[in-house]
């Protein structure tokens, strides 16, 4: 049987992914995959799965939790790669690997208005379709046209339009179509001044600036309860600086568990479980965690 460098020979074998998380947390892949093109992305999905070899895609890491045992198979990295944007009129087309804070930049200095938030978000357009990415009251929903996606078991891309991908708050079927994988987006954005969408790029940054923690994590932990929000309940249960092993309950924003430095995975699934049992038991609140959570223990 071919071993997965031979079939994969630009991979890197059992590579450490806390490397590659915003959460500095993660065992290794047994094989890791940066593509330069969509072209090669396909054929190394496609020869993955003519050797039942198992995929993972990950953007840019800023909002899995990766366990300790590491991800097995190959796992494919989009956030080095697939980098190019194209304009059309108010048209943007962005590949899955474009950082967010890099394509609020560009549109607003071509004096595209609507993408301003995405400066917050600091994974890749990818990540954000598959999550819905949202900050500062907009939604990747709002903007987004369509995305081009490759469908391993049908064995082509398909262009989903922003009905079909059922965006809702971090949110999409994507969650429930194993390996499917965006490649591209296409957004239709309005007409803005440069300087001025500039400026609320900037307003954005400082507001985040002011109120979040200065430590590896993967941003909010948790989805909004109704009609509340994640980082107040954490704290009226009393959590802020609650710790399991190297992860704490930040004592700056309550909804950020954050890595003090060597946190395992494991720490982090004890945490997340700890807040919610006090939250249901303290207030009667249900808090749902917005991590995706892949690879073995
Ligand atoms: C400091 C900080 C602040 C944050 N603030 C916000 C915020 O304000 N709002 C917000 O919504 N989020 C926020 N996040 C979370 C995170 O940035 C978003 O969820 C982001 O959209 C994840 O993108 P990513 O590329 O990092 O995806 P990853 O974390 O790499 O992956 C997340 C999921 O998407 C899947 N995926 C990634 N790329 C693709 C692809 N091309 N095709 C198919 N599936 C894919 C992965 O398999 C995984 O299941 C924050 C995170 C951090 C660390």
């Amino acid at each position: 049987m071919d071993t997965l460098q031979e079939l994969f020979p630009t991979a890197k074998l059992d590579e450490p992914l806390r490397r590659y998380t915003a959460w500095k947390i993660g065992g290794p892949a047994d094989a890791l995959l940066e593509p330069r093109s969509a072209d090669e992305v396909i054929s190394a999905v496609k020869k993955a799965s003519e050797h039942d070899i198992p995929i993972t895609i990950l953007g840019g890491g800023t909002n899995v939790l990766v366990r300790d045992g590491g991800v097995r198979g190959l796992t494919i990295r989009l956030a080095k790669a697939l980098k190019d944007v194209a304009f059309d009129g108010e048209c943007v087309i962005a590949d899955a690997g474009v950082l967010y804070p890099v394509l609020a930049n560009t549109t607003a200095a071509r004096g595209l208005a609507g993408l301003e938030f995405a400066t917050g978000i600091p994974g890749t357009v990818g990540g954000a379709v598959y999550m819905n990415a949202g900050a500062y009251g907009s939604e990747t929903v709002e903007v987004l046209d369509w995305a081009d996606v490759f469908r391993p078991d049908a064995g082509e891309v398909v262009r989903m339009t922003n009905g079909d991908l059922g965006l809702s708050y971090r949110h999409s079927v994507l969650h429930e179509r194993q390996g499917w994988i965006v490649l591209r987006a296409g957004y239709t954005l309005g007409p803005g001044d440069p300087a001025e969408l500039k400026a609320r790029i900037r307003e954005f940054r400082a507001q985040r600036m002011n109120g979040s923690p200065n430590r590896p994590s993967c941003g909010s932990t948790f989805k909004r309860p109704p009609g509340d929000f994640p980082g107040r309940v954490i704290e009226a249960a009393g959590l802020k600086g609650t710790r399991v092993g190297q992860l704490e309950v930040s004592p700056v924003h309550a909804n950020y568990l954050v890595n003090l430095g060597g946190g395992t995975a494991n720490d982090a699934l004890a945490l997340i479980e700890l807040v919610r049992e006090t939250v249901r038991e303290k207030l009667g609140v249900e808090l749902e965690s917005e991590v995706r959570v892949i690879g073995e223990p």
